[in-house]
């Protein structure tokens, strides 16, 4: 049976076999003999549901490591460093960096991060990469994702506190793990809460334009889509920033950080902190109020206002006028009738039309008025 690694439906399409593929992107062997049989099948599938592209064949041994020749590229230190440096510039306030990177390779990119004086910390699987790193002081062996969160914690957080890791990345390594909504979850363990995150992979949408199937490798489970890939990376909860093509479209780059608290617990609280005021400030205004606007959010403030206020609502929607408002009952008129008022108060409550709608009234007002938007729960003049 095959289950999609990502969102676990059973539903798949379109899947086919690649036969005598090698079986290893890092297999190379001293003899012939050894070569020829380090080859097996790739049986791969697209996910109905999530969309994802994957195959079913075992993790290679080495999973848990990071074996990278990029990054002996001039060409991709150079635009690394362009990209690390305006992702600081966009999304990184503090002053200091302190980034963690998951699966470091022999540090590699840490030596970027050096260069943009980062202080950087890290994961890697191999001890073998960790001994070869510059900064093998600052690198804990381990992978993210496999029960083992408590003791990474440990290690990492006597290194360095939690809440001054601003920055986390990992750069072509989630294609090859087995369960990346696990490891991506454990991830927002080791980070603060609001680090910003660069998550990397190679384009699928680039590999299936060009119907590249020679980039099919048991090393990568997944193959992902700027739409697979998104929706991992939501379903692990990581709110995201932006999402691009790198490097001459080999890539995507998922700037994202960690989903918080539920942002709607700011709006219950300036709900609850303005519905008294708005009311208060109405209390204040003297006689003939005329309160502009019936669409839903001016609805909304006339019900927090409560249907005891001396106030006429007005409305330019011919299909409101004459009928009453629902929540709080008062009648919509005409603005028309502003014209025969010698004196009074306007509130304009009409969203993105109130600079508009003050223009009409100032036309249509002969008389002497004072003019108020609703901003913050407050009534604020206009001069
Ligand atoms: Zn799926």
């Amino acid at each position: 049976m095959k289950i999609c690694r990502v969102c676990n439906s059973k539903e798949i399409r379109d899947s086919f076999t690649l036969k005598n593929f090698p079986s290893s992107a890092q297999g190379w062997t001293k003899s012939e003999i050894e070569a020829k049989v380090l080859k097996e099948d790739i049986n791969i599938f697209e996910c109905k549901q999530c969309g994802l592209v994957q195959i079913t064949n075992k993790p290679v041994k080495y999973y848990k490591e990071v074996i990278r020749s990029s990054a002996y590229s001039e060409d991709m230190k150079f635009q690394r460093l362009r990209q690390f440096t305006l992702l600081k510039k966009l999304y990184i306030k503090a002053n200091k960096i302190r980034a963690l990177e998951i699966g470091t390779g022999v540090g590699e990119y840490m030596s970027i991060c050096k260069e943009l004086n980062w202080e950087t910390f890290g994961i890697e699987g191999s001890i073998e990469n960790i001994k070869k790193s510059l900064e093998k002081e600052k690198i804990i062996n381990g992978f993210v994702g496999e029960s083992n969160t408590e003791e990474l914690k440990l290690k990492l957080f006597k290194l360095v506190d939690k809440e001054k890791i601003n920055f986390c990345y990992c750069l072509n390594f989630i294609e090859h793990w087995p369960n990346p909504i696990r490891s991506l979850k454990e991830i927002k363990k080791l980070i603060s809460n609001d680090a910003i995150c660069l998550f990397e992979v190679p384009n699928f949408n680039m590999i299936k334009e060009n119907n590249l199937y020679s980039e099919f490798i048991p090393d990568h489970l997944s193959y992902f889509t700027i739409n697979s890939f998104s929706y991992l990376i939501n379903s692990a909860g990581y709110e995201i920033i932006k999402i691009e093509n790198f490097y001459n479209d080999y890539i995507i780059s998922c700037y994202c950080k960690p989903k918080n608290e539920s942002d709607l617990k700011n709006l219950n609280n300036k709900y609850n902190s303005e519905k008294e005021m708005i009311s208060k400030s109405i209390t204040q205004l003297n006689n003939n109020i005329f309160f502009w606007g019936a669409g839903h959010q001016a609805l909304a403030y006339l019900s927090m206002i409560g249907s005891n206020k001396n106030i006429k609502v007005i409305d330019s929607a011919i299909f409101k006028q004459g009928n009453f408002c629902p929540g709080s009952g008062y009648k919509i008129h005409d603005p028309k009738i502003l014209e025969e008022v010698d004196n009074g108060e306007l509130i304009i409550s009409c969203g993105g039309y109130n600079k508009e709608v003050l223009k009409i009234a100032k036309n249509l007002i002969k008389g002497d008025f004072n003019f108020y938007y609703i901003v913050n729960g407050e009534l604020r003049r206009i001069e």
